[in-house]
């Protein structure tokens, strides 16, 4: 019997597919980029079939590619092109949520579940779960925690390695970390499960989070705000800070992310009139509704705007002016695609060092890549901003991506010398491998790959991923 003949044996056809048509969604990447042919597709439906699952393709010789939402964007989600045979192990039938404890404060879901359906289950039980980006509807608990994603609320309540009180992983060798704990305290040594957050799947597999729950934000009070610099951005978020409206999210957006948002976009309507180079999308909220948030963010606001530090602002008075204003923000990366393709980055610096990373970059691309254009936006409150070189419109992909060979790579350079990250939220995955060789400390490197080597040492998860 071969080994994929005896994988199939063990698991069943609904959980071992093999026919070509049923493999191909998981051998290429969200963005179209990366293709990688896995020899199987495993969706196991227990922590005892993940655990089964590994020892078997240890047995068979066959590396092991962990897939959640398959919504990360470096590409490590679909077997390494030069890699050896793999299989994709899926969590999407691991989505039961095992336990909600509104007195705790804690929710324990399966990594197959979506951060969507976790939201829910928090709301539906009186609390808040607070990680929130763009591909939530898909994304699952197993992947977000497995990329440490970060998105709109990381200013307020950290990344999604924040929001965690404890894993259950299977490691390599089919044992089982469970580590499933709802106690805020625990210094009984190493916080293993830190190790497995951020490490895409190369140490492990996700199965199960115990994950923290907020009282619910009942007042949320948003407003646009137009600045003529990123300096004077800078000033507004510290007064924001200062007022005491606590800040939810802090957005900083590049006027021509809301023109190709108008233009592509579905039913957005223009926030207000266009006339400065950058915009603030603020948002402040509390769990009670006595709360003065609103008068503590005008405040803010209004003094900035008699000290000549912001040109215009709009605070919303209804619902839809504020989702309106979410969907401009949060629907530019789709809009963009549309307008003429782009160069995306992922990197972040200290808050403070933002103005500057946007100078480096805008000459870097004067002198460089002068026929690009440079639309920026993003989670200005914690450092990160997503900046894409925009390729003139009509200019094929391909093309672009070929003439904009090393941009990424100065861009992380940029963002390295500020004291910052060349990957802030999306991963290394395959994308950013030359850049931890490059930009990484080594004595960093050296410890990760102690410790892939401790915990894998046959090198059978995600193998090509990550390091270098
Ligand atoms: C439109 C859009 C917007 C986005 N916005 C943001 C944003 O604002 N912030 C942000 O941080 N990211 C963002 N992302 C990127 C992406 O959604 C996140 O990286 C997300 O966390 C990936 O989750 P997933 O379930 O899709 O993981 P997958 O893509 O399935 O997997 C990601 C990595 O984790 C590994 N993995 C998956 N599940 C497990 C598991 N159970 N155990 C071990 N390893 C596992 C995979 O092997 C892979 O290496 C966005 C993506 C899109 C398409």
């Amino acid at each position: 019997m071969s080994p994929l003949d005896a994988l199939h044996d063990a698991f069943g056809p609904a959980a071992c597919l093999r026919a070509e048509a049923d493999i191909a969604p998981y051998a290429v990447d969200w963005r179209g980029v990366y293709r990688g042919q896995p020899v199987a597709v495993l969706k196991p439906a227990s922590t005892a079939e993940v655990s089964a699952a590994l020892l078997r393709c240890a047995a068979l010789g066959l590396a092991v590619v962990p897939a959640g939402g398959r919504t990360s964007l470096c590409g490590g989600v679909v077997p390494a092109a030069d890699g050896p045979p793999s299989v994709v192990l899926s969590l999407e039938r691991m989505n039961r949520l095992r336990a909600v404890d509104a007195l705790d404060n804690s929710l324990v879901a399966e990594a197959g579940c979506t951060v969507e359906s976790v939201q829910l289950a928090a709301a539906e039980a009186g609390r808040f779960f607070p990680l929130h980006f763009g591909a939530q509807g898909s994304a699952m608990i197993g992947g977000a925690l497995s990329t440490n994603a970060g998105g709109i609320r990381t200013l307020r309540y950290g990344n999604a390695r924040d929001l965690v009180l404890g894993l259950e992983v299977v490691l390599p060798d089919g044992r089982v970390l469970d580590d499933l704990r709802r106690v805020r305290k625990d210094n009984s040594g190493y916080a293993l499960r830190h190790l497995f957050m951020g490490a895409e799947g190369t140490l492990g597999v996700i199965t199960a989070a115990s994950l923290k729950l907020f009282p619910p934000l009942v007042v949320r009070e948003t407003a646009l705000v137009a600045v003529r610099t990123p300096h004077e951005a800078l000033r507004l978020l510290a007064r924001c800070q200062a007022s005491g409206a606590e800040l939810v999210a802090f957005e900083l957006i590049g006027r021509p992310c809301i023109e190709i948002t108008l233009r592509h976009g579905q039913n957005i309507r223009q926030p207000m009139e266009l006339s400065t180079e950058w915009y603030c999308l603020v948002e402040a909220g509390a769990a009670h509704p006595a709360l003065p948030v609103r008068e503590a963010l005008e405040a803010a606001l209004m003094a900035a705007l008699e000290a000549g530090e912001a040109e215009d602002v709009v605070i919303c008075e209804s619902e839809a002016q504020r989702r309106n204003l979410w969907d401009i923000r949060e629907t530019f990366p789709t809009c963009s695609r549309m307008e003429a393709p782009g160069l995306p980055t992922d990197t972040a610096v200290p808050v403070s060092a933002i103005p500057a990373f946007l100078d480096a970059a805008a000459a870097l691309i004067a002198g460089g890549w002068p026929e690009g254009r440079m639309v920026a936006l993003g989670h200005m409150g914690d450092g990160n901003i997503h900046l894409s070189l925009q390729a003139p419109p009509g200019t094929a992909h391909e093309d672009w991506a070929r003439r904009g060979a090393g941009f990424e790579e100065r861009i992380g350079e940029i963002a390295v010398e500020l004291g910052g990250s060349f990957s802030a939220e999306h991963g290394i995955g395959v994308s950013k491998r030359g850049a931890m060789a490059a930009l990484k400390d080594p004595v960093a490197l050296s410890l990760m790959r102690a410790i892939k080597a401790a915990v894998d040492p046959a090198g059978m998860m995600n193998p090509g991923k990550v390091l270098p």
